[in-house]
């Protein structure tokens, strides 16, 4: 364009007066070369910048003197057009030599087409620089408009090649995501099991009567336990996320025990710290509603968490109402607003990221993986609610949540978390039904595991069997009954789907009505359908707790009972 346009209708009117028209057409011709060489540098991504630079400081330089020679009248274009010729001629030679050097003697391949279509051009320059200098009648850059027509079909051809293949690269880098996740899953996967070890021996050392010194050891590894397995199920629940099997459970709940529980837990957190706990809960709050209560209690517990831990001092306001839609359904609004270092407005948009921490000066010394806000944000959008948050840098945030439920008891909750936490409702939330003369068998490959159970079931007095693989099981169940089998999912020869098939198609079997319960690490979507699908009564995901332990086995006998 800029070799035409100095011919084009309206040059006259932009290079007013006429005697200005003449000039313009050489001084854009001067510069002709600039944006070809641009173009190359680019193409060759700046590995031959030193040697550009001089291509246009060279440029530069004839340009300045050449005009300089024609306004000062010392020698008019047409002397001095050999020069410009010859300097435009040597930049194209160069030019053609950088990119041939680099596309064959340095192997980036990738160019050669252009370097081609580059050769082409510039010898079409040439012919008719030379072709200019020595006809009485020339052209009017006819080698010239067929070298840039090559040269622009073979621009466009590299364009779409390599935009193709930046869209092979693209499904590569999400292959390479993908294994990624399934890593960490694995990974996570894999730390949970030993760590479930430690603390249902923990568990149990705790339930002893030992020694104060060795009590407050346990508590500690508790304490450290508990904290390493809330970082790995917040891995494993990303990679879940991620991998689309993030199971949303809905079922009836109690509010009043779920707000109770999570204030008594963020109470103790905030009394640590010398904080302000304000709880704003609607006493007109349905008794209960259908949600995904431990999703909500995850997110509840990850923002008054946030809210503690990036507030120094001031307060953490707890505020939970609804506000009724009509066909039983209500929208519940939880906010959690604090007066702690707040986030700065630039941050706003990587809050919900994952792995991202903000403001690492201030919050460096603070534990954490910068994993909770994106889980939170991913469970509340799978949950079909929305997330928002407003925040004041260095005064204080408040994130609301809107997570839409179903009332099916519209009682009022009355008046809670005023005063302390009520002990009573934690503590028949907690406490564990005991399985005295319940004969249970446990089968599981990890001995550790196998102990843990074992453990747990002695402690709820339970009549405990156990052995180590499918193989054994299948004699076991020949020769004793019981009342309820817990089989281990993954383990080594057969597997615990397996095993229960041979286990119900076995001829003198004395367990052909007994319940089976599946043991699993790793509860992920759709893993109740597909036990219940392979004929378990139920499953059981590790570490499992007294009270989930007992609640699952007594309801499963008392289905079987009542069926
Ligand atoms: P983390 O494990 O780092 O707390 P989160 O995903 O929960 O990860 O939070 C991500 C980041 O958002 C935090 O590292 C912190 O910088 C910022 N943040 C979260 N909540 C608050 C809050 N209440 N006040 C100030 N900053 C917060």
């Amino acid at each position: 364009s800029m070799f035409i346009w100095p011919d084009a209708m309206l040059t006259p009117l932009l290079f007013s007066p006429a005697h200005w028209y003449d000039p313009a057409l050489f001084l854009v011709l001067m510069l002709l070369p600039l944006p070809f060489a641009a173009y190359i540098d680019i193409l060759l991504e700046h590995r031959y910048q030193r040697y550009y630079n001089a291509i246009r400081a060279v440029i530069a330089v004839t340009f300045i003197v050449i005009s300089a020679l024609y306004f000062s009248d010392v020698a008019d274009f047409n002397e001095t057009m050999p020069l410009s010729n010859l300097i435009a001629g040597l930049v194209a030679l160069f030019l053609f030599a950088e990119i041939i050097f680099d596309t064959f003697v340095r192997g980036h391949r990738e160019n050669k087409i252009i370097a081609i279509g580059f050769s082409i051009f510039v010898m079409l320059c040439i012919l008719e620089i030379i072709h200019l200098n020595l006809t009485v009648h020339p052209n009017d850059g006819v080698f010239v408009a067929m070298g840039l027509l090559v040269l622009l079909v073979v621009a466009v051809t590299y364009e779409v090649k390599r935009i193709s293949e930046l869209r092979a690269e693209t499904l590569e880098a999400q292959k390479a995501n993908q294994a990624k996740t399934t890593f960490l899953a694995n990974m996570s996967h894999e730390i949970r099991t030993p760590i479930n070890a430690i603390l249902g021996m923990d568990e149990l050392i705790l339930r002893e009567d030992t020694s104060p010194s060795v009590r407050e050891y346990a508590l500690n590894i508790k304490s450290a336990g508990t904290a390493l397995l809330e970082i790995i199920s917040d891995v494993l629940d990303f990679s879940k996320i991620e991998q689309g099997k993030m199971e949303i459970i809905n079922a009836e709940y109690d509010s009043r025990l779920l707000l109770n529980s999570i204030i008594t837990m963020i109470k103790v957190r905030t009394e640590e710290k010398g904080l302000n706990f304000v709880r704003n809960i609607s006493p007109e709050l349905p008794s209960k509603l259908v949600g995904d209560e431990k999703h909500i209690r995850e997110v509840m517990i990850n923002l008054l968490s946030n809210a503690v831990k990036y507030t120094p001092k001031g307060s953490v306001t707890f505020t939970v109402r609804h506000e009724k839609k009509g066909d039983g359904r209500c929208d519940l609004f939880i906010s959690v607003k604090d007066t702690g270092i707040g986030i700065k407005e630039s941050d706003m948009g990587r809050l919900f990221n994952q792995f991202e921490r903000l403001d690492q000066k201030k919050t460096r010394s603070v534990e954490g993986t910068g994993l909770g806000l994106a889980i939170s944000a991913n469970l509340i959008r799978l949950m079909e609610g929305d997330i928002e948050c407003e925040s004041v840098y260095g005064k204080g945030s408040e994130f609301t949540v809107r997570l839409p439920q179903i009332i099916t008891d519209e009682t009022p909750i009355g008046d809670i978390g005023t005063g302390d936490p009520d002990a009573s409702l934690i503590l028949q939330e907690e406490e564990p039904e005991c399985l005295e003369g319940i004969k249970v068998l446990v089968v599981d490959d990890n001995a550790m595991n196998l102990k843990v159970a074992r453990g747990l079931l002695k402690k709820l007095d339970a009549e405990v069997a156990s052995c180590r693989s499918g193989a054994e099981m299948l004699e076991i169940i020949k020769r004793k009954k019981f009342d309820v089998i817990l089989l281990d999912h993954l383990m080594p020869e057969m597997d615990g789907i397996e095993t229960l098939e041979k286990a119900r198609s076995l001829e003198d079997s004395l367990n052909k009505d007994t319940p089976f319960i599946a043991l699993t690490a790793n509860a992920i979507a759709g893993a109740r359908e597909m036990y219940l699908e392979n004929g378990f009564s139920d499953y059981l995901s590790k570490p499992m707790t007294l009270k989930e332990l007992s609640d699952t086995i007594l309801s499963d006998l008392g289905r079987k009972n009542g069926a």
